[in-house]
């Protein structure tokens, strides 16, 4: 049969267009990448076909041996990558190579956008690793023939804004893709080199590469991680991550071990040294494969890695699991669920052997990843426990102290001061507003220890922790009376103690003038040189976490705050002085309703009432103007 059709001329989409363009012309040395990528995705087309195999046996037929070939034609200067995986239709060829919004395109542009010598290295990584063929090819033609279909369709491109597609004949199933060299890149038509970068990066690809016809492969064809750790090179791990992840740092931490006993596994696990760009997507999918002696399963195993572990990548090759294993029946399966508590004991011991022999390696890989760990301290109660070791926090301990800046729990416990019994904590937007938060105050002038929390994980684990060392978690915007029971220094306690005498008659004015807008009003030791702050009651919801839920419409109703005020304060003082003259009470009402506003606005919230507000900030202005007058 032969082409019906006219070949359809179509665009690329404009992001492909400009990607396109920036490949084409690049300058970068390291071209020969792109077998690697053609490499990579003709060993994936072979995975999704083996596994579409498993309920469809006809698919592979009597051709079940998956293999990839490279030929070079030396005269008509052309490399050949063959392969006889899944096969793509019209539409896919359309879709994948040309016109789908892939996800990783803007990103990739993004990235190499002001690097002068781009780092083309990375192509991989954002999902467009075909599109390397244009660095050295003036045009590409891939035919493809879909597993189980007829018909098959060539799609080609000289990469310049515009693709034709066509009908057209193919005997197997699969994918050619040839491509024609640029003038100047030669040295690709010798078997030689090409034999040097298969070795290089695609040794460790499972399915064989045949060069040139020959009878032996020119990878080794096996699964990487069934070989002895001594007999794998530290280049072999690194290749075989920058695959199986699609990335292309070196990994922080390469965890290859072999699970004997009730049930056997393998597992080559990395945990990468940057963060994936869909690190925090609401499918919280992670980045293992599972296998089954050998044979690749899914991207997707549910349940195979708890979600708060989720940046991790590598296999898992299961001896247990049957080969014909479908996605259903992984769900809740037994064998999985067990092969998931061995994969997480192991990790959670090599993350405490990381932070305990590298410091500074453990700090760089909180940074990227502690926000996700700190998801399993309240959805995980088995491993809260064993994850509570790994936390890390800034705290005003340490704060500016470079490397040292993160604190454990067990430092933490371990300055503790006498008569202190909670790990106090605080939650805000960023250190920097953190530290002028006026709760922090009266810790401070104590020296005591407060951890400064700024992700939205950290409203919520603290209090699913309950305690670390028998020690309790606190917020300190709720830790009324705790300041008290810690030594005070000498200058400060006599201070507080004198100015604690004349507050009364205030406390009791300001608790009728803002009635039910607050649930009390008191002195507190926690302010040095902020005259009032808000704080939450013991049983009530952490100011910072309250606003969170109301934001993300949890809540409705906020609760009332206690308002506290610094009875070494001038102005406190001063009030209180005059609320114990007769008739001072009229004239103190709007500085009652200013100090309340005050203390919402330094908690980071906002006016109930601006208007109210702005009346009587004019009120006690003009008060303030017409004393100085008289
Ligand atoms: P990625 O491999 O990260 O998805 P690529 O740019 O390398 O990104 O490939 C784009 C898509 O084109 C692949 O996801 C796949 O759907 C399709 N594709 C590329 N090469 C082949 C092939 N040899 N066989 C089948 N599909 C392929
Ligand atoms: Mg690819």
């Amino acid at each position: 049969m032969s082409a019906s059709k006219p070949a359809e001329q179509m665009q690329f989409r404009a992001e492909v267009s400009r990607l396109l363009d920036i490949v084409v012309h690049s300058l970068y040395s390291d071209k020969e990448v792109f077998l690697r990528e053609l490499i990579s995705n003709a060993s994936d087309a072979c995975d999704k076909l083996r596994y579409a195999a498993v309920t469809q046996p006809e698919l592979t037929g009597d051709n079940p041996d998956f293999k990839i070939t490279i030929d070079i034609d030396q005269k008509a200067r052309t490399i050949t990558v063959n392969d006889n995986g899944i096969g793509m239709t019209r539409d896919e060829l359309v879709e994948n190579l040309g016109t789908i919004a892939r996800s990783g395109t803007s990103a990739f542009l993004e990235q190499i956008k002001d690097a002068k010598k781009a780092d083309i290295n990375q192509i991989g990584q954002f999902g467009v690793g075909f599109y390397a063929a244009f660095m050295v090819s003036q045009a590409v033609e891939v035919k493809s023939r879909k597993a189980g279909s007829e018909e098959a369709w060539s799609w080609e491109s000289d990469g310049r804004g515009e693709f034709t597609v066509e009908e057209t004949d193919k005997s197997t199933r699969g994918t050619e893709i040839t491509i024609y060299l640029k003038q100047g890149e030669d040295e690709f038509l010798n078997p030689e080199r090409l034999r040097t970068i298969i070795g290089k990066y695609s040794d460790h690809i499972a399915i064989p590469v045949i060069l040139n016809g020959e009878e032996k492969p020119a990878n080794r064809a096996g699964a990487l991680w069934l070989r002895p750790k001594n007999e794998i090179t530290a280049d072999q791990y690194k290749e075989f991550y920058h695959h199986v992840a699609h990335a292309y740092d070196d990994a922080a931490l390469t965890l290859h071990w072999r699970a004997e006993g009730v049930i056997e596994y393998t597992g080559l696990l990395f945990v990468p040294s940057v963060k994936p760009f869909d690190l925090f997507d609401p499918k919280r999918q992670h980045g293992v494969k599972l296998f089954v002696k050998r044979v690749f399963i899914t991207d997707h195993a549910d349940g195979l890695v708890p979600p708060w572990l989720r940046f991790l990548r590598g296999v898992v090759d299961s001896e247990d699991l049957p080969l014909n294993v479908s996605r259903e029946m992984l769900q809740n399966n037994p064998t999985i669920a067990k092969m998931r508590q061995g994969l997480t004991k192991r990790v959670l011991s090599d993350l405490a052997k990381f932070a305990n022999d590298d410091a500074a390696g453990y700090a760089k890989f909180w940074d990227n990843f502690g926000a996700v760990l700190k998801e399993g301290l309240y959805e995980d109660a088995d491993h809260r426990k064993d994850l509570s070791k790994l936390v890390r926090c800034r705290s005003t301990a340490t704060l500016g102290k470079g490397n040292d800046e993160l604190v454990s729990l067990a430092d933490y416990v371990g300055r503790m001061k006498e008569g202190q019994e909670s790990i106090f904590f605080i939650c805000g937007e960023s250190i920097e507003k953190l530290q002028r938060n006026p709760h922090l105050e009266g810790f401070k002038a104590k020296g005591v220890e407060v951890l400064l929390l700024t992700e939205t994980v950290d409203d919520f684990w603290p209090a699913s922790l309950e305690s670390f060392d028998g020690k309790s978690f606190k917020s300190v915007t709720r830790a009324g009376e705790d300041l008290g029971k810690i030594d005070a220094a000498p200058d400060h306690a006599e201070a507080l103690a004198k100015a604690g005498e004349g507050t009364a008659d205030l406390v009791a004015l300001l608790k009728l003038t803002l009635g039910d807008e607050v649930k009390d009003v008191r002195t507190t030791d926690r302010l040095t040189s902020s005259p009032v702050c808000l704080t939450a009651d013991e049983g009530d919801l952490d100011i910072h976490l309250e606003r969170f839920l109301k934001q993300h419409n949890q809540i409705r109703t906020a609760s009332k705050r206690i308002l506290e005020l610094n009875p070494t304060h001038a102005l406190i003082i001063q009030m209180a002085a005059r609320a114990k003259q007769s008739g001072a009470a009229d004239s103190l009402k709007d500085i009652a309703w200013l100090l309340f506003d005050q203390a919402r606005l330094l908690d980071g919230d906002t006016l109930s009432d601006p208007v109210a507000f702005s009346e009587r900030l004019g009120n006690v202005l003009v008060g303030a103007v017409l004393a100085k007058a008289v």
